[in-house]
């Protein structure tokens, strides 16, 4: 049992007490009734606004991936029916291995392969077509 100490007289009351049992003042009750500030349940309310990025939140956006490796598909496929024109289908096919290279790394790994093939398969292409077209350059020469 608590008792509240009368600020007037300095008397003990009991607990709960509106007034002081000795000098009939009001009693100021110390933990007294709680003022309930209106702030207060506001607080909680924020906590969840306040709450961290998960860490898989801050990955790389997927957009930068999947473009890297659409783009190596595009220009895998670019490549496969530009290897005709070595002068084209070289610069494109080296241009979709990087990119299919780094779109492997990325969430698009299926499409970044395929384009990395592709490329691949092209830049042999372009490189065969390159030195049959040497061959057939050097041939004309000796032939005149
Ligand atoms: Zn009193």
């Amino acid at each position: 049992m608590s008792t509240i100490r009368c600020a007037n007289c300095g008397a003990d009351n009991v607990a709960g007490a509106q007034f002081c049992a000795a000098c009939g003042a009001a009693l100021v009750t110390p933990a007294g009734p709680p003022p309930a500030p209106p702030t207060y349940p506001a607080a909680p309310q924020q906590a969840p606004a306040a709450y961290p990025a998960p860490p898989w939140a801050m990955q790389p956006t997927p957009q930068q991936g999947t473009g890297t490796a659409t783009a190596a598909l595009v220009l895998g496929i670019v490549g496969l029916l530009a290897w005709l024109l070595p002068l084209i289908g070289l610069p494109v096919n080296v241009i979709g291995i990087v990119l299919g290279a780094l779109g492997r790394r990325g969430p698009s790994k299926g499409t970044a392969t395929a384009g990395l093939v592709c490329s691949v398969i092209g830049l042999g292409l372009t490189i065969i077509n390159g030195i049959a077209g040497a061959i057939m350059m050097v041939n004309l020469m000796h032939g005149r």
